[in-house]
């Protein structure tokens, strides 16, 4: 008898939808987010738009909250 069961959960979010929650803040406007029933990873981008989270995106998320941390910082500064 052959085993059915791979990617049987990738199936179930072509078919249906992912389900994804947040895993990681970056800035207000953008998140990367997990499928909890297939682990596929995806980010938002500064356009707004829905990309694959490859290690190269992750590290421009990496660099973009670094820059975002350092303007909120300024501007706490500036405020006080
Ligand atoms: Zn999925």
């Amino acid at each position: 008898m052959q085993s059915s069961t791979f990617s049987l959960s990738s199936i179930i979010c072509v078919t249906v939808r992912h389900q994804y929650n947040i895993t990681n803040k970056i800035t207000n406007h953008i998140n990367e987010y997990k499928c909890n029933k297939c682990g596929k990873e995806v980010t938002e981008d500064i356009l707004g738009n829905i990309e694959e989270l490859t290690s190269r995106q992750r590290k421009i998320n990496e660099s973009v909250a670094l820059f975002f941390q350092k303007k909120n910082e300024k501007k706490i500064y500036q405020q006080l």
